[in-house]
């Protein structure tokens, strides 16, 4: 996969097929990678804000492993933790009234922080880690790489009927396929743990302010900052709270000041943009990446309402309490299906240059592949040119 990873750059190959295949624009077939959902579809906003997104630090500064020794989270920096209070209140995404916030590098940290925390640690056997398939193909492969003795990946929530504890994982809306969704299983001795990477504005309506017992979030994909390695978690016990700090202080002693103060001031500026409207020098950032993902999501249903051989999920619009409206969802990733004879989409995406994510990885069939929605417009354009040309054939 890393191997596919570097293939982003622009590199010629001799398949002599996808140049026939291309009909309205100039000839192309370097590989188009929409395997990760690596997000520098915000970079145009971020280009545009100058000094409202900018940080200078000084040699001196942030050279103590502390923040706030009062703190249970004590290498949280306040700034960041004031700006992660006023977003959530700004967007009503998120209760953060009653909760304690853990700091992480990126989400990703937080959820092994979370399993940690959540595992008794005098169990005789690890406890199940479950979510409904298709469920984030990154959750399997996290929760045993280190084949741990307190917590083991136990499969898609939908068929698990064992008994005792277990850890139920929540993406909602859903990576990969966008659905807005609620736990499964349903039984009483059930931690949830609510990945919510996605729920902003952007990508979903905002229905409530998510009131959970331990949340996710993330700026990789709130705000396109996926380099930054920040993420967040809105813990309402304070015993569950204190372990995940203690396992981010055994693994990392804490996470980059630099990264936190550069997330305050990026979160920040999405509020201020909000709260000043649009006005010339301060376009507002969910105005403008729910524009951006509207626009690419009405080019992409054309395509393949026209194909006949791919086909996409429906999604009921809802009413938005962040636009005041009823909008339609649009989702970071496209979970496409290619219908007919194909049986391995990824293959035969791949087979033109497009390279996806198998639903094999989420737990469901190869005929489904994820899409990422959030590259750059070059190689946006590039892979809806390259699908329309599919079938066009
Ligand atoms: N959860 C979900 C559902 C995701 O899609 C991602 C990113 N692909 C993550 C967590 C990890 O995000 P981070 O960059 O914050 O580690």
């Amino acid at each position: 996969r890393l191997m596919l990873f570097h293939q982003t750059q622009p590199f010629a190959v001799t398949n002599s097929n996808t140049r026939l295949l291309i009909s309205s624009s100039p000839p192309s077939n370097r590989v188009i990678n929409l395997d990760h959902g690596d997000p520098r579809v915000y970079e145009r906003f971020w280009r545009q804000t100058g000094d409202k997104s900018t940080i200078v630090i000084p040699g001196w500064q942030f050279m103590s492993y502390f923040s706030d020794g009062s703190n249970i989270c004590w290498f949280l920096e306040a700034e960041f933790a004031r700006e992660v209070v006023r977003l959530h209140k700004v967007v009503g995404n998120a209760v953060t009234e009653g909760r304690h916030i853990v700091v992480g590098t990126g989400s990703s940290q937080l959820f092994l922080a979370a399993l940690y925390a959540l595992s008794p640690n005098d169990a005789p056997q690890p406890i199940s880690v479950v979510c409904a398939s298709p469920y984030y193909s990154s959750y399997p492969s996290m929760t045993d790489h280190l084949k741990s003795g307190l917590y083991k990946w136990a499969g898609d929530a939908e068929s698990f009927d064992k008994e005792g504890p277990y850890i139920e994982l929540v993406t909602s809306p859903n990576n990969p396929d966008g659905h807005v969704r609620r736990s499964k299983v349903n039984k009483s001795q059930g931690f949830l743990v609510h990945d919510l990477a996605y729920y902003w504005p952007q990508y979903t309506p905002i229905s409530a302010p998510a009131d959970h017992d331990l949340t996710l979030f993330t700026v990789s994909k709130s705000t396109g900052h996926a380099g930054m390695r920040i993420g967040w978690a809105l813990v309402k016990d304070e015993e569950v709270a204190k372990k995940m700090t203690k396992f981010i202080e055994l693994n990392t002693i804490g996470v980059s000041k630099d990264s936190q103060v550069r997330a305050a001031k990026v979160l920040r500026a999405v509020s201020d943009s909000r709260e000043q409207g649009n006005s010339k020098d301060s376009e507002s950032f969910f105005k403008f990446s729910h524009k951006l993902m509207a626009s690419r999501w009405k080019q992409l249903r054309l395509v393949v309402d026209r194909s006949g051989l791919f086909s996409l999920p429906k999604f009921s619009p809802a009413f938005c309490t962040f636009f005041n409206q009823v909008l339609e969802p649009q989702p970071a990733f496209v979970w496409l299906k290619c219908e007919g004879n194909v049986v391995d989409c990824e293959s035969f995406l791949r087979g033109h240059n497009i390279l996806t994510r198998s639903g094999i990885h989420f737990g469901v069939s190869p005929k489904y592949v994820r899409i990422s929605m959030l590259d750059t417009d070059d190689n946006f354009n590039q892979f809806l040119d390259r699908l329309s040309a599919i079938q066009s054939r």
